[in-house]
């Protein structure tokens, strides 16, 4: 969800920063070149943090944060500068760059500075208000559903149903945890009641509800998210 750009030619930094960021919910995008950074960045439209190295075998980081903002990308970067580099950060901040941190920096200063350019730029809100699973979208506040960008209509329970599957990728859901997940433990009705909303949710995010591809049916047990 969180995706982040790593760009470091020492692998050792590197993975040592990686390993850092995916332990505290970050998906890195690695990167040892600056041109290899700004493939990556063209292939995940969705990185809302870069971390530049500043010295690269290629064109330097602040190369590459020149040509970032070139684009008219407003994602947060943050340069990565050895001590020696006085006057680079200064040169780094002016071309575009949000923060830098200075080598060697310990795992703890570098999330912190992360996490704080997440909030600004309010990456770390997103990630945890919305769930997103193929075309669809389900805002989590808002407690909606769009599916390609249209919106759908669904009622309290039909979006219950749609956070539990959603949260569940993959995992047939047996139809009595569906319904103690949704109704409750203390629910007394029939567990047919899940069939019911099933079919109209069916009707309501399927291309074509006879032929389910996003809620299928697990034969005898109960229904999985098979996106
Ligand atoms: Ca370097």
């Amino acid at each position: 969800m969180k995706k982040i750009l790593v760009l470091e030619d020492e692998s050792s930094i590197r993975s040592f920063v990686v390993i850092n960021l995916r332990r505290s919910g970050y998906e890195p995008i690695e990167a040892g070149t600056g041109e290899e950074a700004l493939r990556c960045i063209q292939q995940h439209p969705d990185i809302l943090v870069a971390l530049l190295d500043v010295m690269l075998p290629d064109i330097d980081g602040f190369e590459v944060c020149r040509r970032i903002r070139a684009t008219g990308s407003k994602m947060g970067i943050i340069m990565l500068t050895a001590k020696s580099q006085e006057m680079d950060k200064i040169t780094g901040l002016m071309t575009g760059a949000d923060d830098y941190v200075t080598k060697p920096f310990s795992p703890a200063e570098l999330l912190a500075r992360v996490d704080a350019l997440y909030r600004r730029i309010g990456g770390g809100d997103n990630g945890e208000d919305a769930i997103s699973s193929g075309p669809f979208l389900l805002h989590l506040h808002s407690r909606t559903l769009d599916k390609n960008g249209e919106h759908i209509r669904l009622t309290q329970t039909e979006f219950s149903i749609m956070k539990l599957f959603m949260n569940n990728p993959g995992r047939a859901l047996s139809r009595e945890e569906i319904l103690s997940a949704v109704w409750g433990e203390d629910y007394k009705g029939e567990v047919k009641i899940v069939d019911v909303n099933i079919r109209r949710l069916r009707i309501k995010i399927e291309d074509q509800p006879t032929e389910p591809e996003y809620i299928t049916t697990v034969w005898g047990f109960g229904y999985k998210w098979g996106y």
